[in-house]
């Protein structure tokens, strides 16, 4: 009898969905967690106005074959005088992490808790947050977990936006400017599918799309190796990088990413 486990913060769009059809192919039995998790925010962030409809997840995740829906109160999870924090050192404080320091500690934490309180054998993440993915995937490696971690592609809008419960926060005006994520990424494929390795070269075509955007500012956009995420000059070795961009768009911080294989005489996108 295996265990699928899928760890969100509710506000379901078919990006979640993904992941649970995902689960409920490869196991027995399907667990979905819905928790929005205080400490992965900080105090400036969006915790109390983050997006919550538990009662339209359930009908969701019923018809997506989950079988077992867990929503913990925070005061479960973390009981008066609880003061232990699972953390990925360096790895947690590269770019995500220097906008958002205490994040990741916050996502590892929760990630363990639900580890331990589901042993599930495999668990399910979506692309859409990669420097997540190698977060986690780094802390079952260091702690020695015995659980399958599973990285499902990220689910986008017919117009290329990837779908993300703050997408909601969007003016018709933001929607429009949060397309240049995108966008930005379709630029960076087609210059390296024609053969462009410098780095500099096209890190600066994609940040051309935003110069004119009005209400829109851009945290970063890098191009790193996809297991440590320290920047590279160049897509030279074949290896595995990302191309990841966080950009705030009108008040809702957006991020987006492509996953690119480099082989000999290839390159793979995803
Ligand atoms: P969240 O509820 O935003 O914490 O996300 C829960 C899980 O769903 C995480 O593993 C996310 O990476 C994943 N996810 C969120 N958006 C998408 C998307 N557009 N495509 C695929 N997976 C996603």
């Amino acid at each position: 009898m295996t265990v699928g486990l899928v760890p969100t913060m509710g506000f379901l769009h078919k990006g979640h969905i993904a992941l649970v059809q995902a689960a409920h192919k490869q196991n027995d039995i399907v667990v979905v967690s819905i928790f929005v998790n205080p400490t992965q925010f900080a105090p400036n962030e969006d915790f109390n106005r983050y997006p919550r409809d538990i009662e339209r997840d359930c009908k969701l995740l019923d018809k997506a074959g989950a079988d077992i829906v867990f929503i913990p109160e925070a005061s479960e999870i973390y009981p008066p005088y609880s003061q232990t924090f699972v953390s990925v050192e360096t790895l947690s404080q590269l770019a995500e992490g220097e906008f958002r320091p205490t994040h990741f500690r916050g996502v590892t934490t929760i990630v363990n808790m639900l580890f331990n309180i589901v042993q599930p054998d495999r668990a399910y993440f979506g692309q859409k947050d990669a420097q997540q993915t190698a977060v986690i995937r780094r802390m079952v490696k260091d702690l020695h977990q015995p659980v399958d971690i599973v990285i499902c592609p990220i689910v986008r809008e017919t117009d290329g936006l990837a779908m993300s419960s703050r997408n909601i926060f969007l003016s018709d005006q933001d929607r429009k400017n949060a397309l240049t994520l995108s966008k930005s990424l379709e630029l960076a494929k087609t210059l390296i599918g024609v053969g462009e390795r410098a780095v500099p070269t096209i890190i600066s075509a994609m940040t051309n799309l935003y110069k004119d955007l009005q209400d829109v500012q851009l945290d970063y956009i890098r191009i790193v190796d996809a297991e440590t995420f320290l920047p590279v000059s160049a897509l030279a070795l074949p290896r595995e990088y990302f191309i990841i961009i966080a950009c705030k768009v009108g008040t809702t911080r957006l991020i987006d990413n492509a996953w690119i294989t480099v082989e000999l005489n290839t390159v793979r996108f995803q």
